[in-house]
C-alpha cells in the first residue's frame, strides 16, 4: 500500500530501535497506554506485548488490515477531533502513558491538544523531527527558542533521548527524527488567553517585541522592558517565560 504523503506517513522499519522506545515505559497490567498514530503497528506491535491495556488514534482506516492485536483497542478518527478527557474515562487505569512517532505536519497541535487536556499522565514518548526536538529543548536567546518552547517546557521536563536518522522509515523523509520524552511538572495554570497573547509576541519572528504588542498601551510594555533592564529593541526570543506572564498581566491590566 501506498503511504500517504498528506497524513504524515514515513513508516519506522528497525526493529531496534522500535525496541529501544519501546523500551522508555515500565507499566504494568492496571496501566493505560495511548498510542497516536499506530499507522502499520511498528510500535503496536511490541506495546501489544506489555501487561498494560493499549488504546490507539489512527485516522487511516486503511491501516485496519495491519492493526489486529489482541486487547489492543483502536479508534479510527482524528486525534485533533477527539475529547481526549473523555476518553480516558472509559477506561479503569493507574498509570497513563501517550506514545507515538508523530505526524510530523501536526506536531504541535497534537501536543498542545494533549497537554492542556490535563490527562496527568505519567509519562509520554514522542518521534518528533530533529529540529522541533531541538526547539523543545531551547532557552531564551537561542534562534529556536518560540512559543511551543515556552508551551511545553510550562507543563513538562523535556528530555532529548536519542536520534533517528531518516533512513530507518519507509518512505524515507527529508529529515532526520529524534526521540523526546515528557514527564509533566507542578506548574501554575495559565489562562487559554495568555497563550494566545504569547502567540502574538511571537507572531512576526523579524519584528521586536514591541511591534508585536502595538495594539496595547506602548507606556505598559515600555515599563515591564524597563524594569527588567531590557532594550526596548529587544525580540520575543530572548525573554522568560515569567517576563511574558508579567507582560500579559499588565497589558490585559490583571
Ligand atoms: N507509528 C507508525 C510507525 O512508527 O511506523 C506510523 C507513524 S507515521 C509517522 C504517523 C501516523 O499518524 C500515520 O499512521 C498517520 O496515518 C497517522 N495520522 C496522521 N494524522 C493523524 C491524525 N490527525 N490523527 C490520528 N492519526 C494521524
Amino acid at each position: 500500500m501506498q503511504a500517504k504523503k498528506s497524513l504524515g506517513q514515513n513508516f519506522l522499519i528497525n526493529d531496534t530501535i522500535i525496541q529501544k522506545i519501546v523500551s522508555l515505559f515500565v507499566c504494568d497490567e492496571n496501566d493505560l497506554i495511548m498510542e497516536i498514530g499506530p499507522g502499520k503497528g511498528a510500535l503496536t506491535k511490541y506495546l501489544a506485548k506489555l501487561p498494560a491495556k493499549v488504546v490507539c488514534i489512527e485516522i487511516d482506516k486503511d491501516m485496519e488490515r495491519y492493526l489486529n492485536y489482541p486487547d489492543v483497542e483502536v479508534i479510527y478518527d482524528d486525534i485533533l477531533n477527539i475529547d481526549l478527557a473523555k476518553l480516558v474515562q472509559n477506561y479503569n487505569y493507574h498509570n497513563l502513558y501517550i506514545i507515538g512517532n508523530l505526524p510530523y505536519y501536526i506536531t504541535s497541535p497534537i501536543i498542545e491538544k494533549i497537554l492542556k487536556a490535563g490527562l496527568n499522565a505519567s509519562k509520554m514518548v514522542f518521534m518528533v523531527q530533529k529540529e522541533v526536538a531541538q526547539r523543545f529543548s531551547s532557552g531564551p536567546g537561542h534562534r529556536e527558542y518560540g512559543y511551543m518552547t515556552i508551551f511545553i517546557n510550562h507543563y513538562c521536563e523535556v528530555k532529548k533521548e536519542f536520534l533517528v536518522p531518516k533512513n530507518n522509515f519507509k518512505p524515507v523523509p527529508k529529515v532526520d527524527s529524534a526521540i523526546i520524552s515528557l514527564n509533566l511538572k507542578n506548574h501554575p495554570d495559565l489562562p487559554e488567553e495568555f497563550w494566545q497573547f504569547l502567540k502574538e509576541c511571537f507572531s512576526h519572528k523579524r519584528k521586536t517585541l514591541k511591534n508585536n504588542l502595538a495594539k496595547y498601551d506602548k507606556a505598559v510594555v515600555d515599563e515591564v522592558l524597563h524594569s527588567h533592564n531590557l532594550d526596548l529593541a529587544v525580540r520575543a526570543e530572548e525573554l522568560a517565560e515569567e517576563i511574558f506572564i508579567e507582560l500579559y498581566e499588565k497589558c490585559k491590566g490583571k
